[in-house]
Formats: C-alpha cells, sequence, structure tokens
C-alpha cells in the first residue's frame, strides 16, 4: 500500500504514525513545503523570546522518521490532485502516486490588500519557523514595530518580541482583542493587561496605506514604524481538494473518519472543517488538539481501521506575558436555550455558557485551573444538576459528581 501525505504539521505526522501502528510494510511518504522536520507551532512565540530553541520545538525526536520507516520530501510543494489517476503531481513538476492519500495542508495567512504594502520591505508574517527566524534576526534594540491583527497570532508575536524592541504597536480594525473569542467585555482586563505592560493597542482601527518609514490609519493618525508583521488571519488551504472537485466549505469538507467527498482521499487538521460538538455546526477549527486527533483517525481509515469518534470542540489556551486566558466550547443564543453566568474568583473572571442545563462554552480570564472538568463537560454534554452546576462554577472539582460517575470518568480510580 502507498500513503502519500501532503504537508508535514502535527495532522501528518499524527497520521503517519497511526497509519504504522497498523500496517508495518505500507509505503509512508509525506511531501513537506517546509524545509524543516515537524515543529510545534504555538512554540514560535516563545522562540522570539527566546524561552525555547529550535531543538526543543521539535514535535518529534530527530530519528522519529527514520524509526517510522517513512520518507519526507522537503521543499516540496503540491500542486494537484488527480482523484482519477490516483496521483499528486508536485510544483518541481514529480508526480507522486498514491493508494491513499492524505490532506494535511494547515492554513495560510491572508494578506489584506492595502495600498503601498507590497513596498514595505521590513515586512514579516508570523505563521511558520522560517517567520520567526527572520523577525527573530531582524528585530533590534531600537525597532518599532507595528503589528496589524490583534487576534491569537498578532498578540503572541507582540509577546515574543516584548522586551527586545523599542516599541509594539497593534492595531486591529475590531473594537477589542482577540474578537473571534471574547467579546467586549472579556477582552477589556486583557487589554487593560497589555497596556499595563507597555504594548501600545489601536483598535477600531487599522492601517489604511503605507509610506515608506510609517503607516497612516483609517482613523488619519501617522505610526511611524521599522518593522511590520502582518497577522490579520488565516485561510485553510482547501484548494488542493476544491479544484481536483472535492466538497469543501471555508476548509475541506471531512466525516469523523477524516474521508473527503474523493475516494481514496483524507484530509485532517487546520484545512478541514468538521462538526463542534458543542454546537452541531459545521466549522474550521484550526487548533492543535484537533488537528492531532483528525491526523490520528485519518490514518487508523487510511489503513484500513475503524477510528473511535473524539468529539471535537474549539479551544483556545494562550499566555499573554502572565496572563492566562482560555475558552472553548460555543455561546448558545436565547433563542437557542442559552443563558450565562460569571463567577469572580480570587485572580480571575470565570464565565460560563449554558444550553439548558448543559455547558456549551466558558471563557476563563486569569485563573484557568482545572479547566480540564470544564472542557469535558461540553465534550460529553453531560445534564447537570442545579446543585452540580452552582458547585462547579465555583470549583472545577469531580467531586461534584456522584462515585459512578466519578468512577467512569477516571476509569475506576476512585
Ligand atoms: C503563533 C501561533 C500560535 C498558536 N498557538 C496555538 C495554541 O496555543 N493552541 C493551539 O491549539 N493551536 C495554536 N496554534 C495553531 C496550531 O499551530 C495549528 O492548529 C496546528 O499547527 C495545525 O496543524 P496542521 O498539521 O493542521 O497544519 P500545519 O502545522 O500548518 O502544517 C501544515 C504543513 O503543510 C505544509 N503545506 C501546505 N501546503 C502544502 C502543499 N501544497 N504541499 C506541501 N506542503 C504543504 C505547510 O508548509 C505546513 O508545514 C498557533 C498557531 C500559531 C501560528
Amino acid at each position: 500500500m502507498r500513503y502519500l501525505i501532503i504537508g508535514n504539521g502535527v495532522a501528518a505526522v499524527s497520521c503517519a504514525e497511526a497509519i504504522r501502528e497498523r500496517d508495518a510494510d505500507g509505503e509512508i511518504t509525506l511531501l513537506s513545503e517546509e524545509m524543516h522536520p515537524a515543529y510545534c507551532r504555538p512554540l514560535i512565540s516563545y522562540l522570539l523570546e527566546r524561552k525555547t530553541d529550535r531543538e526543543k520545538m521539535l514535535y518529534r525526536p530527530a530519528d522519529f522518521y527514520e524509526k517510522l520507516r517513512c520518507r519526507v520530501e522537503y521543499g516540496v510543494r503540491a500542486v494537484k490532485i488527480e482523484p482519477a489517476a490516483h496521483t499528486v503531481t508536485a510544483g518541481d513538476g514529480s508526480v507522486h502516486p498514491y493508494d491513499r492519500l492524505c490532506v494535511a495542508t494547515g492554513s495560510s495567512p491572508f494578506v489584506p490588500p492595502i495600498e503601498g504594502l507590497a513596498g514595505v520591505r521590513a515586512r514579516y508574517g508570523f505563521l511558520t519557523l522560517d517567520d520567526a527566524l527572520a523577525l527573530d534576526e531582524a528585530a533590534l534594540a531600537g525597532s518599532r514595530v507595528l503589528i496589524v491583527g490583534a487576534g491569537l497570532i498578532g498578540l503572541k508575536c507582540a509577546e515574543g518580541l516584548h522586551g527586545r524592541v523599542k516599541s509594539i504597536t497593534v492595531c486591529d480594525l475590531s473594537d477589542r482583542v482577540l474578537s473571534s473569542i471574547l467579546d467586549i467585555q472579556d477582552a477589556k482586563p486583557v487589554e487593560e493587561h497589555l497596556c499595563a505592560q507597555g504594548i501600545e493597542l489601536l483598535l477600531g482601527d487599522s492601517a489604511v496605506s503605507f509610506s515608506p518609514g510609517y503607516a497612516v490609519m483609517k482613523s488619519g493618525i501617522r505610526v511611524p514604524f521599522d518593522l511590520l508583521v502582518t497577522a490579520v488571519g488565516v485561510r485553510p488551504n482547501a484548494a488542493l481538494v476544491r479544484e481536483a472537485g472535492g466538497e469543501c466549505g471555508r476548509g475541506i469538507t471531512v466525516d469523523e473518519a477524516g474521508r473527503t467527498s474523493l475516494p481514496d482521499v483524507f484530509a485532517a487538521g487546520d484545512c478541514t472543517e468538521s462538526r463542534d460538538t458543542s454546537d452541531g455546526k459545521q466549522k474550521v477549527m484550526a487548533l492543535m488538539p484537533n488537528a492531532c486527533i483528525q491526523g490520528r483517525a485519518a490514518g487508523i481509515a487510511m489503513a484500513g481501521g475503524e477510528p473511535v469518534p473524539s468529539p471535537l470542540i474549539p479551544m483556545n489556551s494562550l499566555g499573554l506575558l502572565g496572563l492566562h486566558i482560555m475558552t472553548a466550547g460555543s455561546r448558545p443564543s436565547a433563542e437557542e436555550g442559552g443563558s450565562e453566568e460569571s463567577v469572580r474568583t480570587g485572580s480571575g473572571l470565570r464565565r460560563f455558557f449554558l444550553r439548558g442545563n448543559r455547558l456549551a462554552g466558558f471563557v476563563l480570564i486569569g485563573d484557568v485551573t482545572r479547566a480540564g472538568i470544564y472542557t469535558d463537560l461540553i465534550r460529553t454534554g453531560r445534564e447537570l444538576t442545579e446543585e452540580e452546576f452552582a458547585f462547579l462554577k465555583k470549583n472545577p472539582e469531580l467531586r461534584a459528581f456522584d462515585v459512578k460517575t466519578r468512577r467512569n470518568r477516571l476509569g475506576g480510580v476512585v
């Protein structure tokens, strides 16, 4: 059996591992546009911060591919899938036949068309190890940095550069930071924290044009800069499957085993969209744990197994200059039977979003201890009694549940 995987990130590696567990002899090949062995992408800001190094960023040990007996073709970009011929063509003209294919191509930055942007020489993205290495080299003690985009990637970049450069300004057209996961009320303490650390935020405002050395904002003000980082958003790399005739929404449409609508073609990770267990909606959930779960499910199915369905939910856990934030699940509207409750703890704020008597989502700011109990409740959709929830919202502890439930969740340990 010839297995071909496009990509070499978390989803691709998980897929290769799962294949090898079931098929000792099959030929596994990964096509990797990036020139590096798989690394932990969320660590690129820690590299910039000098809290980690390239060796520690490796997602698997250096001899991983050799031990797994799979081949990686570095610097090879797949450009076309021909489902009828069961081949993938690469940018260098090479043709790669497959019996089973997994597309694990991740996402790409979206760069908005802004006047003068193409002329900015000191311009960086912040998605790959190469982006971080380039920024690491360019950042000097006297640099003034402008980051366009106050989402997760823009703020992680600000954290990485904090203390290394003269100034950091982050702008966003949205009226708040982390607008895809926080509402205005939750974003406030995060903004105050960032400002207290010396990061300038320009919200509800963004660059409309660039001239040598400065940006002109929508509000008319000029922001001088030496280095520009664009972190406006990412888009799933679904084009290969879409152009081959496969079903796609924003991402590649897959079932729980990673099957696409094309025969013998699977997909996993940030390039896909799948069902969010917390609200039943089909969406892109571009997160590392999901990439790992999906890659594994696809690998099992590609090797002829039947993966155990694993509920996926959107989930973000991030630290920003010492402030911990965690969000998960969804916020049902009142029409959908939704309600919410907030609890202040000594060091933070917890907001819970319920659908009827089930936890659908949460936002934790400052205090994220034992959040796994809440994510588990969302994943399992467990009904809660009033007493259980009253206890759990203040104390994320398993003793809120009866002995039978505790046994089930802990596999008989209690
Ligand atoms: C700064 C930053 C911080 C993050 N923090 C978090 C976090 O705290 N928690 C979390 O859960 N997630 C976080 N993420 C997201 C997380 O990194 C991704 O969800 C995860 O890496 C997705 O894995 P993947 O394998 O699907 O895709 P990727 O890791 O993107 O891998 C895809 C690979 O495919 C390659 N490729 C693409 N197209 C082709 C082609 N045509 N031919 C050959 N190769 C191709 C790409 O070059 C890439 O190497 C963060 C991301 C960034 C950038």
